[in-house]
């Protein structure tokens, strides 16, 4: 996991005023979609078109403007795949 940038603030349990770009080193992704299951915003998911270099389907962001920084998913990969870089806007 990485996260990159500024403290968010949290209100009632959610980040508010925080933009966050999701990268993925996607080829030691294996799959497992744990990284989609607390997603606020229901962003995260598998890529069911592509394969990559382990034989998986990779996650991926389906609409990074929705992205709220909030690293959920990062903190959810066993194998550190996703950095999260966030900016408060
Ligand atoms: S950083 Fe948060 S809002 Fe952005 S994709 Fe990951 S879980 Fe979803
Ligand atoms: S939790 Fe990590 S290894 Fe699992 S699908 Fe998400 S990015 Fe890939």
């Amino acid at each position: 996991m990485l996260i990159l940038g500024d403290i968010p603030e949290y209100k009632e349990g959610i980040i508010v005023a925080a933009k966050g770009k999701v990268t993925f080193n996607e080829d030691i992704c294996k799959g497992c979609g744990l990284c989609t299951t607390k997603c606020p915003v229901n962003i995260m998911t598998l890529d069911t078109d592509r394969i990559n270099k382990k034989g998986y389907h990779p996650a991926t962001v389906t609409d990074m403007d929705k992205c709220i920084g909030c690293a959920n998913c990062a903190m959810m990969c066993p194998d550190c795949v996703i950095t999260v870089e966030r900016e408060m806007v």
